[in-house]
């Protein structure tokens, strides 16, 4: 057995496991200097590398914010403008012109006196690295032979790697190099992993096989433990989770804001397990239960109306009287089922997907408000429909609603008879309507994933147009300030629900615009709870006011980076 303290915990918490070392195997970029007519070559390799990397973040990035910040890097004309130069004025092939761009960057990084600034670097090597794979072709998941529960042991982990870890098995980290704010200890203190970075030469020789327990409380890493040291950390492993559930019992407080506006921090789900998991971390109910979820992993055809009710029931039970906002089958664009192929579509996205599919297909969409309303008796249920374009079809999802409500009466089947029911504002024509929507909804839901899309005709999942893809663009931040004004005059609740809701950049914006919830994944809400709460209500406001005067995106961006202010 081997006990080794450090000095301080990234993360805490008590792990237990098998090693895993990773090893980057990445060989020394080859370093050679270049005749003229080799530049031309170079310069392409270089740059080409460059875009295929840009085009894998871009993919990334607006789903994950470390990869927002890589794409930002990868856009900054100074790193690929010192490359270039290397190649073409100091003769220095494409490796080693990059390999040396890493260094200065990152040693420029790491000298600033700022916690924040300082791991950026590692930011810096997460880019170039993927770069670098990019010329030698060899990238490759690290992470995919973990079988078991393991401690991940690295010199390094990159931002990037933490997207490619199964968090059901690592149960810690350990690293040489890093610092305690890098994005990797953020996601490990979000997972609630205990992780142990930047060790230097105090990183014990771990062996593969060893088994390690992981002391973040104590600052403590025990190899191959004794039977005895074992039990007793166990022990101490159940006390801390009994304390750290009390602890995520008050993330489930209500939030306010600094001077005392209230928003409700609700969780995205689709399934019973997620909605647990979500509320665990202390939501405010669930403001978007994705219901295809349940039909893509039917077997053999769409499920019928006991295992849907069943499901809805599970899912309500697990809110325990919080709202819970079931959006009806949203199928087609990406999202297919397997046991329903249609032809082809040219063009998915502008297709047969969402309310479309429903209102063509009435005998699915009954089937499943049956189970709905049949649910509805058993918590707090409220159902919208995705993929609006008009009046009209809001209004013929709710006269069907009606007729599955007749049905059930005359079956003598309980539900609630006043079961709100809301539309998601995920076009440009909704947008556009909002007014008269308002009228008849109950609510609003605004689903930017989309909105995105539709509104800068910019296909969510081609690479091409990823950079186009900008939540900043003044098109949507006025969108949504107009939405939620509108929703405010008529006194309907508007929350919002796509990915932008989980964006530490635009959450206090969106607090201004006089959204009512945010509705995100289940991670990011202790984190977004505690930003509301430091933030006023006032302050944001004005924030959004100015926002919406801004004409370009980077103007919003600067303006967003610089709300510290208006605490
Ligand atoms: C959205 O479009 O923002 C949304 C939440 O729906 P989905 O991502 O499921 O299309
Ligand atoms: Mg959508």
């Amino acid at each position: 057995m081997q006990r080794v303290s450090v000095k301080t915990s990234a993360s805490k918490g008590i792990a237990f496991g098998e090693v895993y070392m990773v090893k980057r195997n990445q060989p020394e970029a080859s370093r050679r200097l270049i005749e003229e007519k080799e530049k031309p070559d170079e310069t392409d390799r270089f740059v080409s590398a460059m875009e295929e990397a840009s085009l894998e973040v871009g993919k990334l990035a607006d789903r994950n914010a470390i990869f927002a910040a890589h794409r930002e890097m990868l856009e900054d004309p100074a790193l690929k403008e010192s490359v270039l130069l290397k190649i073409t004025a100091e003769n220095k092939n494409a490796e080693w012109a990059l390999a040396e761009t890493e260094d200065e960057f990152g040693r420029l990084f790491a000298e600033i006196d700022d916690e924040y600034l300082k791991e950026r670097a590692a930011d810096i090597r997460d880019v170039c690295s993927r770069i670098m794979d990019r010329m030698k072709g060899t990238t490759g998941n690290l992470f995919e032979k973990i079988d078991r529960e393991v401690i991940v042991v690295a010199e390094d982990l990159l931002p990037s790697d933490t997207a490619l870890m199964d968090f059901s098995k690592v149960r810690g980290l350990v690293t040489r190099l890093g610092g305690q704010t890098s994005h990797v200890c953020i996601i490990a203190r979000n997972k609630g992993i205990p992780a142990i970075v930047g060790l230097g030469d105090g990183m014990p020789a771990f062996q593969p096989g060893d088994f390690v327990i992981l002391d973040g409380l104590d600052n403590q890493i025990i190899i191959n433990p004794e039977k005895k040291i074992a039990r007793k950390y166990r022990n101490k492993a159940f006390l801390y989770f009994q304390k750290r559930t009390s602890i995520l019992k008050e993330a489930g407080l209500p939030v306010t804001t600094t001077d005392g506006k209230k928003i409700l921090v609700m969780g995205n789900a689709g399934s019973v397990d997620e909605v647990e998991k979500t509320m665990q971390y202390g939501a405010d109910g669930i403001g978007l239960f994705r219901s295809e979820q349940l039909f893509m992993q039917s077997k053999g055809g769409f499920p019928n109306e006991e295992p849907q009710f069943a499901e809805y029931r599970k899912a309500l039970e697990a809110c325990k009287g919080k709202s819970i906002i079931i959006r009806t089958l949203d199928i087609g664009g990406d999202k297919s089922l397997p046991y329903y192929l249609e032809e082809k579509e040219e063009n998915p996205f502008l297709g047969w997907r969402g309310i479309r599919f429903c209102l063509d297909r009435k005998d699915v969409f009954k089937t499943q408000l049956r189970a709905l309303l049949r649910a509805s008796a058993f918590g707090n249920l409220k159902i919208m429909f995705p993929m609006i374009i008009s009046v009209e079809e809001f209004r013929e999802a709710k006269s069907l609603l009606e007729n599955s409500k007749e049905e059930l009466r005359s079956e003598n089947i309980d539900f609630n008879e006043n079961i709100e029911t809301g539309v998601m504002i995920e076009t440009p024509a909704a947008v556009m309507i909002a007014e008269d929507l308002a009228r008849e909804a109950d609510f609003f839901s605004i689903g930017t994933n989309d909105l995105i899309q539709y509104t800068l005709a910019v296909d969510r999942l081609n690479e091409k147009v990823s950079q186009l893809y900008n939540p900043f663009h003044p098109a949507i931040l006025r969108s949504i300030k107009k939405v939620a004004d509108t929703a405010t005059k008529h006194g309907k609740p508007v929350g919002i629900c796509g990915e932008m809701a989980g964006n530490q950049q635009t959450v206090i914006f969106l607090l201004g615009t006089g959204l009512s919830s945010l509705s995100i994944s289940a991670g990011g809400i202790p984190e977004i709870k505690q930003m509301i709460s430091s933030f006023s209500y006032k302050g944001s406001q004005e924030l959004a006011a100015e926002v919406c005067r801004k004409s370009t995106a980077d103007q919003v961006s600067t303006s967003l980076t610089k709300n510290d202010k208006r605490k």
